[in-house]
């Protein structure tokens, strides 16, 4: 009698669970070598000192931190937050600040806030794969903006826009997942004077523009952006841990009162202890030299990456060097499938993620993923002689 499959939500009926998390299945497995996950190095993870802020929060400030608190965040991290941001040249009010559970929050309650079902979306070319399924879920029609190796043409941006109405454009300027691209001041200038005509919400997502090895920092988008359509994103997980989930929105005050209207009927508020121990971590001045040991160890694998590519790849094989962020992103020639390939990779005990999942148009079949932020420089040397090898023997048995 009973059969829930009758009662999920069309939505739901066809939501499938991402690749990277079917992978995990392989990936567990003792001696696989996994390019394919996203997580910042555990490496990296101040334990101690979180600990001992945990302890003190609690002692100090009991109440606050275990009562329901206020859904816009807590005040002396909104405040913190308002004063970084006005520091990188976007004068931020607390009232633009709202601080959710993670990034990945902010851009469900931002779909929700504004998409009716039908509604375009202007999306990068390939982007993150949880922003498509969280447009998709709303029933928006995701556009797939014409990209290059720098990353969205403002061109063809403006093209798209042209067509008609447009509620969202959702980009990633810096160390962009899956790419690794960062899009340069002058397309960052194009896109502003192009969007400032029409009636549109700019995501400004930059969960990993602390995390920079080489090149000059670049402004954000939201630093040009005189009528107040972009609403920046902001992350902590990338650069102290994703388990605190805490992150934050700056945005139009108008805009901020829809997301806090939003937690109201979600999670109500992030929770205040993680949020004011990460308030005590950036207030007492461990957030700077973190994330400076943060690069160091990111720069070193990124390197390491990039040499054993040179060494390991066959030269049929492009790939784009990264200034920042966790991901490097590499293709094989025209025609090949790195989804196949993972017929031959994950037998050697070797992942990545094949890059399909990334396109909202299920292009981009030759192309892959490859994290650099976990693996051990032994196990980068090891795995990608290995991936190496087996990209050859696909290659060739596919001739
Ligand atoms: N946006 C992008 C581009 C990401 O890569 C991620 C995490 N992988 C998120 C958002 C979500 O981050 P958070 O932990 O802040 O929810």
């Amino acid at each position: 009698m009973f059969d829930s499959e009758l009662l999920f939500s069309g939505a739901f009926k066809n939501l499938k669970g991402n690749i990277i998390r079917e992978l995990y299945k392989y990936t567990t497995q003792p001696g696989f070598i996994s390019f394919a996950g996203g997580n910042p190095s555990p490496q990296t993870f101040p334990n101690e000192i979180l600990a001992d802020l945990s302890a003190e929060v609690l002692r100090n400030n009991g109440v606050s931190c275990l009562q329901y608190g206020v859904s816009n965040g807590q005040m002396p991290l909104r405040q913190y937050v308002a004063e970084t941001m006005t520091a990188e040249q976007v004068p931020t009010a607390v009232e633009n600040v709202v601080i959710t559970s993670g990034s990945q929050q902010t851009l469900d309650l931002l779909a929700k806030a504004v998409i009716n079902p039908g509604d375009r979306i202007l999306v990068e070319s390939p982007t993150y794969v949880a922003a498509l399924k969280i447009f998709s879920i709303y029933g928006a029609e995701v556009v797939a903006v014409e990209s290059d190796d720098e990353g969205i043409i403002p061109q063809a941006l403006k093209e798209e826009l042209e067509k008609g109405p447009v509620k969202l454009i959702y980009l990633i300027p810096n160390f962009q997942n899956p790419t690794g691209i960062t899009l340069s001041l002058e397309r960052r200038k194009e896109i502003m004077d192009i969007v400032q005509h029409y009636n549109v919400i700019v995501i400004e997502d930059d969960p990993y523009g602390k995390l920079r090895y080489s090149g000059e920092a670049v402004p954000h988008l939201k630093t040009m952006d005189p009528q107040g359509q972009v609403v920046y994103m902001g992350s902590f997980s990338k650069i102290i841990a994703p388990g605190l989930r805490v992150a934050y929105a700056v945005c139009d005050e108008k805009i901020a009162q829809k997301l806090v209207l939003g937690k109201q009927n979600n999670d109500m508020h992030t929770p205040s202890l993680t949020q004011l121990i990460v308030y005590e971590y950036c207030k007492r001045g461990y957030l700077e030299p973190h994330i400076q040991e943060c690069c160091k160890l990111y720069t070193q694998k990124r390197d390491t990456m990039l040499n054993m590519l040179d060494k390991y790849f066959p030269k049929e094989m492009h790939w784009i060097k990264p200034d920042g962020g966790l991901f490097l992103w590499s293709k094989l020639p025209e025609g090949y499938s790195a989804m196949k390939l993972l017929d031959y990779a994950l037998p050697a005990k070797v992942a990545y993620v094949p890059g399909d999942s990334f396109f909202a148009d299920e292009s981009g079949i030759n192309t892959m993923r490859l994290n650099f932020s976990t693996a051990t420089e032994e196990d980068m040397e090891k795995g990608l002689k290995l991936l190496g090898e087996q990209i050859e023997n696909y290659l060739r048995d596919s001739k």
